[in-house]
């Protein structure tokens, strides 16, 4: 298990909130003590997350949008220099998985939307936040990546291209930020019970898979002050850290 490190009057930003693993990450990080900027489209979802962590004492700001919308991610960055003029943690968790068919079939804008999300967002949260990172004592940024990177099965080809894109940026943001205070990785969650999952595998028994709630505390160590890192893929299946 984790050292549940403690993220007390850390601020943290979060994307992909309102259900699956950056639902369970939110909360996790509330619980240790983060303020909490929760990002996603679904304002039922973030709502939801703030009932459950204003249940036990945690403040989130909700931020209902899509990061599509990078006028609005720009947005963001300006607010939250007004309001901390610093991010302690940025997990850049959305994703959507496309559509699974051979690669010529692949509609353009299906292919177009799924590189906007998984790639060209968090290009442009990189380059709203880098600033407010730097600003940190100690800024952490973990992005959450995928198996499919690297196996790219047949099919598999839109999320996978998506998802070997988001680990290249990050390989090279990770070294550019070698000098600086600034720590950036990837996770590799593994097979979780999550919708995205369900709609990947639907023949599959949900019930066999982890829960996002036991993945969390992992993904939320990796912005923690005391996670000594730079440049790497933590990978839940056999919790290695290893160079991307
Ligand atoms: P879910 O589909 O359950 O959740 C995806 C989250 O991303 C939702 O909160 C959704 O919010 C948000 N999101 C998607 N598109 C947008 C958008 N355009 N703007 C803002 N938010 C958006 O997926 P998971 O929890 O399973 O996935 C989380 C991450 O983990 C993804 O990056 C995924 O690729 C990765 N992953 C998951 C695995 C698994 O087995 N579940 C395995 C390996 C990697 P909303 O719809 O409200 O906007």
């Amino acid at each position: 298990m984790t050292n549940k490190q403690d993220l007390t009057d850390k601020v943290v930003l979060i994307t992909g909130a309102s259900r699956g693993i950056g639902y369970a990450t939110a909360l996790e990080a509330a619980r240790r003590g983060a303020h909490v900027i929760a990002v996603a489209r679904t304002v039922g979802g973030l709502e939801d997350l703030d009932d459950a962590i204003q249940a036990m004492g945690g403040a989130t700001t909700l931020v209902p949008l899509d990061l599509t919308d990078y006028d609005a991610i720009d947005r963001l960055g300006a607010a939250i220099f007004e309001r901390w003029g610093r991010l302690d943690g940025l997990i850049g968790n959305a994703g959507m998985l496309g559509v699974l068919m051979p690669v010529a079939h692949i509609a353009p804008k299906e292919f177009e939307k799924t590189l906007a999300v998984n790639v060209t967002a968090n290009y442009r949260l990189l380059r709203s936040m880098d600033a407010l990172l730097r600003q940190s004592a100690a800024g952490k940024a973990v992005f959450v990546s995928s198996g499919a990177a690297k196996s790219a099965k047949p099919f598999w080809g839109l999320y996978a291209a998506s998802k070997a894109a988001l680990d290249a940026m990050i390989k090279s943001y990770s070294g550019e930020m070698a000098n600086t205070s600034v720590q950036t990785n990837l996770f590799n969650p593994g097979p979780v019970r999550t919708a995205m999952r369900a709609k990947a595998m639907p023949g599959e028994d949900p019930d066999t898979l982890p829960a996002p709630a036991e993945i969390a505390p992992f993904l939320v160590d990796m912005i923690s002050p005391e996670h000594n890192a730079n440049g790497q893929m933590f990978n839940m299946a056999d919790k290695s850290l290893t160079a991307i």
